[in-house]
């Protein structure tokens, strides 16, 4: 009886002589005179357990099957590999085939492929070495985030994903509805009549849990929501998705500046995190992808993030003396290209913008003093521009009730957004990180679509004819 091995992470723990049994899938072959090599991986970790199997040890059926890609299970014994870059090996003394891959027909092989074709046939890129540290990165990060909160006593919560509070201004909404496409029914004056829709309303996915999660902070004081988010807009960039998964933590009692420093320590505790957790995964994206990854983490990991208001950063931005795309006057957002220059040419760090005019942000952010500028707060990353957005958030009723009339909002709508301030209400704050930029971040991946497990039916919408909406977001 061949004792079970468990994760091949967990065998390379083991010493020489144990028996083992390993699982997982093909990644190479090699056949030599007298001996055959193959690099078996089960996704646990970044390093190939090397099987070495003697000629005439497995019956020829059986070992003709082990091909790239096949799932095998190999019982043998571990002993010391000659090899560089691995402690153990494992001799094979027994092998099953569950599943072989026709080696004419398997789409993965050795050889690089692009990110555009492994896009193509997502279902099978996860075996991929990428993509395999892509999603151990993901992993570690979800956990690194929880791990965060959870240790300064933060509830987490999650915030419905259907909502019917379409003004929160983030972004436009995807609608949910029974209704007949046919056959809409009407109002009197022609709009649809969403009375006779499932929730007797409009309702949509929600594009930020941060409304309800100042409900809970208001409550429990340190909370935070991490869930999938959804945003219809245009997003054909390599940084936008119409679904992601977004991280909000919002506390009460926070100022700007209190905020400002969780969301710097914050940043910085995943990364260190990642960095101590997934080293070898870190090494394959330093090497393939993006040779300043390592050391930006690092950097990040250790540095003071700058602090600059708007007003300052739009000074720097106006003396820069370059020829921006997007003009750079007081009052304007700043766009991608602005942001990359304050944290890659002035700073070379990450850069915490904030107070911003009001007319640029939202109804909900606190107004200053000067009645020109809110309490927001952007973190911006080289490379990537904004990773955060947040702000103290607007506390005081009327202060509240005349910015929603100013933006014309509806303020039936906000009844209870408003109750908030007007029973018991505090000073608070909050911000917003999504979870694939952040992943962006990490690993170097240059496009966001491939930090996502990607669904197979795109292809059949990569192939059609006619040109899809959603093609350019492949
Ligand atoms: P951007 O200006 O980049 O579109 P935003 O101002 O719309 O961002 P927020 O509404 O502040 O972003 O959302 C908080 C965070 O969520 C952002 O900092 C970013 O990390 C992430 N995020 C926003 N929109 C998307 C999207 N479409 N796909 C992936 N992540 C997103
Ligand atoms: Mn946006």
């Amino acid at each position: 009886m061949i004792e079970k091995g468990g994760y091949i992470r967990d065998i390379f723990q083991k010493p020489v002589g144990t028996s083992v049994t390993a699982y997982g899938w093909v990644k190479t072959r090699r056949d030599s005179k007298g001996v055959h090599f193959i690099q078996l991986n089960d996704g646990s970790c970044f390093q190939d357990l090397q099987i070495v199997i003697d000629a005439g040890t497995l019956p020829e059926d059986v070992l003709s099957q082990a091909t790239t890609g096949a799932c095998l299970r190999v019982g043998g014994e571990l002993v010391e590999s000659p090899g560089a870059g691995q402690s153990v090996e494992l001799k094979a003394r027994e092998m099953h085939v569950y599943g072989p891959a026709d080696p004419q027909t398997y789409p993965l092989q050795k050889k690089g492929h692009t990110m555009e074709f492994l896009r193509e046939i997502a279902h099978l890129r996860t075996r991929s070495n990428t993509f395999g540290a892509v999603f151990r990165v993901r992993n570690a990060l979800s956990f690194a985030i929880h791990k965060f909160f959870q240790e300064r006593g933060f509830l987490y919560l999650n915030a419905p994903i259907i909502t019917t509070s379409d003004a929160e201004g983030a972004g436009a909404m995807f609608g949910v509805t029974t209704l007949d496409l046919m056959n809409l029914p009407r109002t009197e004056t022609g709009e649809i009549d969403y009375d006779r829709d499932f929730f007797g309303k409009k309702a949509g996915l929600t594009v930020s849990g941060q409304l309800e999660a100042e409900i809970f902070a208001l409550a429990f004081s340190n909370v935070y929501t991490f869930g999938p988010t959804f945003r219809a807009e245009n997003s054909n960039t390599p940084r936008h998705l119409a679904e992601f998964w977004m991280i909000e933590p919002e506390m009460a009692f926070y100022d700007l500046e209190d905020n400002r420093k969780l969301a710097e320590e914050f940043l910085k505790y995943i990364i260190a995190y990642v960095l101590d957790t997934c080293a070898a995964d870190l090494e394959l994206f330093n090497k393939r992808i993006d040779n300043t990854v390592l050391s930006t983490l690092v950097h990040v990991a250790g540095s003071d993030f700058e602090h600059v208001t708007y007003t300052e950063a739009i000074a720097i931005l106006e003396k820069a003396g370059r020829a921006w795309e997007f003009p750079v006057h007081w009052g304007v957002d700043l766009q991608s290209e602005h942001e990359r220059y304050l944290t890659e040419e002035t700073f070379k760090k990450p850069v915490v913008v904030t107070d911003y005019p009001r007319e640029i942000k939202a109804f909900y952010m606190r107004l200053n003093d000067d009645e020109k500028t809110v309490r927001a707060m952007d973190v911006l990353a080289p490379r990537i521009g904004e990773i955060i957005g947040g702000s103290q958030r607007e506390e005081r009723y009327d202060v509240l009730l005349n910015k929603i009339r100013a933006q014309g909002l509806p303020e039936e709508a906000y009844w209870w957004y408003l109750e908030l301030r007007k029973y018991g209400t505090a000073p608070h704050a909050g911000f917003g990180l999504g979870l694939e930029r952040m992943l962006m971040y990490v690993t170097g991946m240059k496009n966001i679509r491939d930090v996502i497990p990607s669904h197979p039916w795109l292809r059949r919408v990569l192939n059609r004819r006619k040109p899809h909406p959603m093609r350019a977001l492949l």
